[in-house]
């Protein structure tokens, strides 16, 4: 029987990386330096916990999460934030991400 994963290839994808507001936590940009580097600091009097510490979407300039390559691939993927790795395909969001994509 296949799942909603099967049904949904996100190596030709990338929707859910342009789409909604995307964060990464302390402990995220500990394991990953390119988040400090690349994402932009929340102030500490704005975050609501370490799990929204760098906005690495929407960026200026950037129409994509910074680390979405051209090819719609992750350039972090080893090491992607938390909330990246919980997002799962087949998901009312990543079906919502599609849609406003045009990705049927
Ligand atoms: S929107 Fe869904 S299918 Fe596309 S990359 Fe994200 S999780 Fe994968
Ligand atoms: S870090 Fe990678 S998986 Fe997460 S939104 Fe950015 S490109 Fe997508």
């Amino acid at each position: 029987m296949s799942s909603p994963i099967d049904k949904y290839d996100c190596t030709d994808c990338g929707a859910c990386c342009q789409c909604f507001p995307i964060f990464a936590s302390e402990d995220d940009a500990a394991k990953e330096p390119k988040i400090q580097e690349e994402g932009i600091r929340v102030d500490n009097f704005l975050r609501k916990s370490n799990l929204v510490a760098y906005r690495i979407y929407p960026l200026p300039f950037l129409e994509t999460c910074a680390f979405l390559k051209e090819d719609k691939l992750c350039r972090i993927y080893d090491t992607r934030p938390e909330v990246c790795r919980k997002f799962l395909p087949g998901s009312d969001q990543c079906i919502e991400a599609r849609r406003r994509k045009g990705i049927a």
